[in-house]
């Protein structure tokens, strides 16, 4: 393998490991969610890997959707969020499967869809996220007026919820009552519901399909474990410097780490410039040669500080582990996560275009 200054490697195996657990959980379709670059794991790869058990992939933007089916992927790509009236030409191009938000937007795609192929279509219904989808007073409404458009077909219903990852699931239930009332009427269109803590945690709300990204990825996005998930990504770095300073001396910008007593240190190639939380500054640790050992002074934008014990054996260009497992010892992304005061979701879409990406088995799967 050639040298890079800091990779994460990709296990493409425990991506589908993680997708056929939450299919056997469920027992319903999978929409698998890749936006944000599959949460950082790389889109492409894992919706091949993922090809034979997703019945579908949903995205966040339209580019998203064009970058799957440019890498030859087939399935059904949803894009999650209500797209602008001037982006229907690609939405047709590409088959890509739009969520109608608006009238306005529904004509202008019956404008350009095909008349023999009609383009299929989700409805998100608003009920109590509020951020996006068609309000689920008017969404009645709203389904049989698109029944006027010739070229486009509702395939789909949906809602998000707003607090699927929290103990107290009452407002979860509100939502669900909320969906109901819509529902009533549902001749055979496709339901979907349920995000990754929705998925492990509310049975009641899997209806057709489940719609999880984060859990595909081996992170439970709240408390509750039912099934057993296998975290994909390991974030590693090198070891660029290492030296003794004196008791009393400072760590980089600031100086705001002073020396307790003569310290050894070593500096690691990494700092929030690769996406590496300037947040953990003083207080996140890593894994050098299967022994944690904690960040003092401040993440620099390409290199960071850690201190180092007497008896250490570091040297120059050795692997530093950020996430994932060395030896015995394993830093978790929640544990990141906290540490850095955000969410899984932030530490691992924040890995920056400076990081390589090894993916593992390699890739190079050309039928889909
Ligand atoms: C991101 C997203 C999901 C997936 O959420 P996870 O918590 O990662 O499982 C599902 N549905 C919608 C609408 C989303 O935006």
């Amino acid at each position: 393998m050639p040298y890079f200054r800091t990779y994460t490697e990709i296990d493409l195996l425990a991506i589908k490991h993680n997708a056929e657990a939450i299919k056997r959980h469920t027992g319903k379709q999978l929409i698998a969610v890749v936006k944000a670059d599959a949460y950082g794991h790389g889109a492409v790869p894992v919706a091949e890997t993922l090809r034979p058990v997703a019945d579908m992939f949903a995205v966040a933007t339209v580019e998203e959707g064009i970058e799957l089916r440019q890498a030859g992927i087939r399935k059904p790509v949803l894009i999650l969020f209500s797209c602008l009236p001037a982006q229907v030409g690609q939405i047709v191009e590409f088959s890509l499967t739009p969520t109608i938000g608006d009238w306005e937007f529904a004509t202008a795609l019956n404008e350009v869809a095909s008349e023999t192929a009609p383009t299929k279509v989700h409805v998100n219904v608003n009920t109590g996220m509020n951020r996006s989808g068609v309000c689920r007073t008017e969404a009645l409404q709203f389904l049989s007026r698109l029944k006027t458009l010739q070229r486009v077909e509702v395939e789909g219903l949906f809602t998000h919820l707003a607090t699927a990852d929290e103990v107290d699931k009452s407002f979860v239930s509100v939502q669900l009552k909320r969906l109901a009332s819509v529902l009533a009427y549902n001749n055979g269109k496709m339901v979907h519901v349920a995000n990754s803590a929705a998925t492990l945690a509310v049975p009641e709300s899997h209806f057709d399909a489940v719609r999880p990204g984060l859990s595909l990825y081996g992170i439970y996005p709240a408390a509750e474990k039912p099934i057993s998930l296998k975290p994909a990504l390991t974030w590693k770095a090198r070891i660029g410097w290492v030296s003794t300073i004196s008791k009393g001396e400072g760590v980089n910008y600031g100086l705001t780490y002073k020396a307790p007593y003569q310290t050894r240190v070593a500096m690691v190639q990494i700092g929030y410039g690769d996406g590496y939380p300037r947040s953990l500054s003083g207080i996140g640790e890593v894994l050098i040669d299967g022994m944690r050992r904690p960040i003092i002074g401040r993440v620099c934008m390409d290199v960071s500080v850690v201190q180092l014990e007497p008896s250490d054996k570091v040297s120059v260009g050795d692997e530093v582990v950020l996430i994932g497992k060395q030896g015995d010892a394993e830093i978790m992304v929640d544990e990141i996560a906290q540490r850095a005061g955000t969410i899984p979701y932030e530490i691992l879409t924040q890995i920056g275009a400076r990081v390589k990406r090894i993916f593992r088995p390699v890739t190079h799967n050309n039928e889909h």
